[in-house]
């Protein structure tokens, strides 16, 4: 149903992102319901804004729920809290304020895939050649979240040239300064670091 919408108002196949307020959404709640329910996932949801990232950047880190976020921007919160309609009503009011004043969005985070095992057996199938469907390991923005429970992180993601980092953005060639064993090694990472915002996904290659 939402697959049509977007269909219908023409932005599927447009450059567009979907905004959650924290990860919960799309990290663990929707792959586990498309999971239990065998529906295919649209791979436009593994990838996403958390929109406390941008929030605690312009408010000063600030942290704190989606009403309270809400209403310290100045909105008056509408509806009901954690109604997920209401919710999702505000997060879209709150990131339309943000846009306003001409913040710059980019991906927070993304769900990654690993190549393909042999013997994997998946029940979702990957429309992208490049990618294997086999959901198994997971990159977050921030380390202190990157176990969970039944998904692991892991630092290498294949042969990098060329690659894109998980913003989409052309991976961006390095060499490893700190002293030590990989002292001079190269590697790839985030298309958007720069000196003062660092890297805003967690990409990293081995270029060989
Ligand atoms: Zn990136």
């Amino acid at each position: 149903m939402h697959d049509k919408w977007l269909e219908d108002k023409g932005i599927k196949h447009k450059n567009f992102a979907v905004v959650t307020w924290s990860n919960w959404d799309c990290r663990v709640m929707l792959e586990s319901e498309c999971r239990f329910k065998r529906i295919r996932k649209p791979p436009y949801f593994n990838r996403w804004i958390n929109l406390k990232v941008p929030f605690q950047e312009v408010y000063g880190g600030v942290r704190c729920n989606l009403k309270d976020a809400v209403q310290l921007a100045g909105l008056t919160w509408e509806g009901r809290a954690h109604c997920g309609l209401d919710d999702a009503r505000n997060t879209a009011r709150l990131l339309a304020l943000l846009m306003h004043r001409g913040f710059k969005f980019s991906i927070t985070n993304s769900l990654v895939w690993q190549q393909p095992a042999p013997q994997a057996i998946t029940c979702q199938p990957s429309p992208s050649p490049d990618r294997s469907p086999d959901l198994t390991l997971l990159q977050q923005h921030k380390a202190k979240e990157m176990l969970g429970p039944h998904l692991h992180a892991h630092p290498y993601a294949g042969k990098a040239a060329g690659q894109v980092c998980f913003c989409g953005a052309p991976s961006r060639p390095n060499t490893v300064r700190k002293p030590g064993p990989m002292q001079g090694r190269h590697f790839y990472g985030c298309g958007n670091w720069t000196v003062t915002r660092r890297a805003i996904c967690t990409f990293f290659a081995w270029a060989s």
